[in-house]
């Protein structure tokens, strides 16, 4: 068969992943970026076992990336460690690390193996249609690109969503107030990723690599607060030392607010030629680290399912094949991830009655479901 082609709208985590899950099956990819170059904005992401053991298997090294996390913790507003969940765990069971990494290492990483000119910048993706035989994508520059097949990974506010769905993402009523900032305290140089909940919301922490401290807040809220003012009224009255060093060190100007948002996860993702994938099909809550982990699953099961195909009916059908696939991950995750871990805090005392042991093997059941993924390959 002729090489398929394919269009990516939006070069965030999720569309650099795709294009190298795609190129690797032999498609011809084009991805169309409203920045003026790659953003690289923004705190640190999670990557759990299973998100590391899909960038290695894209050709995306992880071994000098981030910092590796050897547990998640979560503390009481006093400081008390109510849980451990060992990340170790996974790690040798499946091969591959969760690491705490900055947004911008992690695009730098992504492009990096790409073929130069794969990425188009500066224009925006204003419209996109199944012409039946093309996919097209219209940008605000005046120019119409079509492939044989359209991927909308184009964030949160996606146009392309728009153009094939209409639904927009629906606002939670929460801000994370979020920071990647040299703090000295005694998470930022260790590899404890800590979560300190109360009534007030939560505070996060994580090792960010480089001296620095990617640190976060969840709050009720919206991003038209005062966020010094909010986080300080909120949370300074909690005893806990590293969470005060946090607040000392937190300057508006260091500060991004990011509004806590949820789509609808349909069955059906797209239709015809064009599916959505990443926080262009299912965005939600931070509370699980979950938004670049099940990017990186969407691109390369969407790799999978295209690379099988062997005539163009066939890929048409590999893309509801990938959206059957994706969906019901996508779906549990989207109900899982929600402020509420903050808004009806769990007692300490509960907490502490979990064996640590449990939640380790939990963490790495749900590597395992990736492992499985890539093994299936
Ligand atoms: C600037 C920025 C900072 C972020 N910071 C954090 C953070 O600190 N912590 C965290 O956990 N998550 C952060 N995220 C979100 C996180 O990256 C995503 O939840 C996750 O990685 C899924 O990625 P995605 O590629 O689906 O979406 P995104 O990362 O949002 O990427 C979407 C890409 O599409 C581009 N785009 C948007 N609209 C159009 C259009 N109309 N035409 C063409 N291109 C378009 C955007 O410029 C962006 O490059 C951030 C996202 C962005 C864009």
């Amino acid at each position: 068969m002729v090489a398929m082609t394919a269009v990516i709208a939006g070069a965030g985590v999720c569309g650099l992943a795709t294009a190298h899950a795609l190129a690797a099956s032999g498609v011809s990819v084009d991805v169309f970026e409203r920045g003026r170059a790659l953003l690289r904005e923004g705190s640190a992401v999670t990557l759990w076992g299973g998100g590391t053991g899909i960038l290695e298997s894209l050709g995306v090294p992880v071994t000098d990336l981030g910092v590796r996390l050897e547990t998640m913790e979560r503390w009481t507003p006093s400081g008390d460690k109510v849980l451990s969940i060992d990340l170790t765990r996974s790690e040798k069971r499946f091969g591959s690390p969760a690491i705490s990494v900055t947004r911008a290492e992690l695009i730098d990483a992504l492009s990096a193996g790409l073929p130069v000119g794969t990425v188009h910048f500066g224009s925006a993706c204003t419209d996109a249609a199944d012409l039946g035989t093309r996919a097209r994508l219209n940008l605000d520059d005046g120019s119409v690109h079509t492939g044989d097949f359209l991927i909308g990974a184009d964030g949160v506010h996606s146009a392309v969503r728009a153009a094939i769905r209409g639904d927009t993402a629906r606002e939670m009523g929460w801000t994370t107030w979020q920071g990647l900032t040299p703090v000295d305290c005694s998470v930022t140089n260790g590899t404890s990723g800590v979560m300190v909940v109360g009534p007030e919301g939560m505070c996060g922490m994580n090792p960010a690599g480089n001296g620095l401290l990617q640190w976060w807040f969840d709050v009720p809220g919206s991003s038209d607060d005062d966020g010094v003012e909010t986080i300080h009224r909120a949370f300074g009255s909690w005893e806990c030392d590293d969470v005060q060093k946090v607040l000392a060190a937190a300057h508006s100007s260091d500060m991004q607010p990011f509004v806590h948002l949820r789509h609808t996860v349909h069955k059906r993702w797209g239709r015809g030629r064009i599916t959505l994938a990443g926080d262009a099909a299912h965005a939600w809550p931070p509370s699980l680290a979950q938004g670049a982990n099940q990017a990186l699953e969407d691109a390369w099961v969407l790799g999978r399912v295209v690379g099988r195909a062997t005539t163009d009916l066939e890929t048409i059908a590999a893309l509801r094949d990938y959206e059957d696939e994706r969906y019901r991950r996508a779906a549990l995750v989207s109900a899982l991830s929600g402020a509420e871990v903050t808004k009806k805090p769990a007692p300490g005392v509960f907490l502490k009655s979990l064996p640590d042991g449990l939640l380790s093997s939990q963490n790495a059941q749900l590597t395992k479901f990736v492992s499985n993924y890539l093994s299936s390959r």
